[in-house]
């Protein structure tokens, strides 16, 4: 008989994208006439810019001539990729990060969601709440949590993210081996000062834990205090893999192209205490369970560090921080506490109240779709999650209809 994985068994049915998705069917099919506006799913909604999409078709034509033909490529990515993620999105930050350390990918969602296989099965692991999903499901999967209740898995350590903590936790008094961190926050938009992130990067040290950082929302950090990648902190080469993607950088989330930062300094432990290369192992991993990503999306990726490539992106992402402002300031308006939506595409709105409730009171009064804050843990209860990602228009619609709805 041919038997399941039963760690999927604990996993949480509801996932919330369906539920939405099911509540604006239902409410689109009762009322035809309205034009929901959607702020809810994290998806771009801009053209890749015009230096990306040629580079993109350059790297199809050359596929499509014997002469310029490629097979296979290397599993860690192409060197012309890596050397301009480690020039420019490292050195000239000072960041002591080499291209032999960047792992490019299809994906962040893959990398983080793939990157538990490296450890033992009795690790501790702590998760932010509210967390990207990614995180605590993949471990769920791999059997590493007890069962789901009371709206948390057994065996995981929560890192609560409050308004009392400003959305950003602290170490935990206890022991954990393992750490995932977003900065800029997904779903909060709350961002991580480098006294904060200094803090976890002395509390792996202290533990000889690892940090899992996730800066898929780099690009949106406009405040020059603010720490950019966590190789910024001292010591955070020996501590922390950083994963970054091009999906709200640059326009990817269709196109896909991503990396993942491993220093050659990092260590994993074995049961005897020795240390083990972390690049080692996952470059083990990828070479057995990867063959590389798309060359014209490579060639797609590397336009990002072209001078217009970095400026059309800055561009894209100015566009939806103003729209980003313009919810922050329309919700504050309407009396709602806010936080994100500066350096971050994300506002997180407390909804005073059930976060469902607020959610289908947009939904049914204003046609505007957002993010029910619980669906992301438990301290997302009370909270919502409006996405900066859309056209100028339909966010300055969307928030004439919200300011109605909620006079009404
Ligand atoms: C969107 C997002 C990613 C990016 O995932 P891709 O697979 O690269 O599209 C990663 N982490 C977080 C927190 C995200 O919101």
């Amino acid at each position: 008989m041919i038997r399941m994985n039963e760690h999927f068994n604990k996993l949480q049915s509801s996932y919330l994208f369906s539920t939405i998705g099911k509540k604006v069917g239902e409410f689109q099919a009762a009322n035809p006439s309205v034009s929901i506006i959607k702020l809810g799913i994290g998806d771009v909604t801009h053209a890749l810019s015009a230096e990306i999409v040629q580079a993109f078709h350059a790297g199809v034509d050359e596929l499509g001539d014997d002469a310029t033909f490629r097979g296979y490529g290397p599993e860690q990515g192409y060197e012309f990729l890596r050397n301009a993620i480690a020039e420019i999105d490292f050195q000239a930050r000072n960041c002591d990060i080499q291209a032999d350390e960047i792992f490019v990918s299809d994906g962040a969602k893959c990398d983080t969601g793939n990157f538990q296989e490296l450890f033992a099965q009795d690790i501790t692991i702590a998760v932010p709440d509210p967390v990207y999903p990614v995180y605590v499901d993949t471990n769920v999967m791999a059997g590493r949590t007890g069962t789901f209740s009371k709206g948390r898995y057994e065996g995981l350590v929560y890192l609560e993210s409050t308004k009392e903590n400003s959305f950003v936790p602290s170490p935990p008094e206890k022991t954990v081996d393992l750490i995932y961190l977003c900065f800029p926050n997904n779903p909060t938009g709350a961002t991580a000062t480098k006294e904060q992130l200094t803090q976890w990067v002395e509390y792996a040290r202290a533990n000889q834990a690892l940090i899992l950082f996730d800066a898929a929302y780099v690009e949106f950090i406009r405040d020059p205090r603010l720490p950019r990648s966590i190789y910024e902190i001292p010591g955070a080469r020996e501590m922390a893999v950083e994963f970054r993607s091009f999906s709200k950088t640059a326009g990817f989330t269709g196109t896909r192209a991503a990396y993942t930062v491993i220093p050659k300094d990092c260590l994993v432990y074995d049961h005897s205490g020795s240390g083990h290369s972390l690049h080692a192992l996952w470059n083990r991993r990828q070479t057995t369970k990867f063959n590389g990503l798309s060359y014209p999306v490579q060639r797609a990726a590397a336009a990002v560090y072209t001078p217009q490539g970095q400026a059309q992106i800055h561009a894209q992402s100015d566009y939806y921080l103003e729209n980003a402002r313009l919810i922050r300031e329309a919700m504050t308006g309407l009396g709602y506490p806010v936080t994100g939506g500066e350096n971050s595409p994300y506002i997180w709105v407390e909804a005073g109240g059930d976060s469902w409730d607020f959610f289908d009171m947009l939904l049914q009064k204003a046609g505007v779709v957002t993010t029910p804050g619980s669906g992301f843990g438990r301290c997302g209860e009370g909270y919502i999650r409006i996405s900066a990602f859309n056209h100028r228009e339909k966010v300055l619609q969307a928030l004439d209809r919200i300011a109605q709805a909620l006079k009404s």
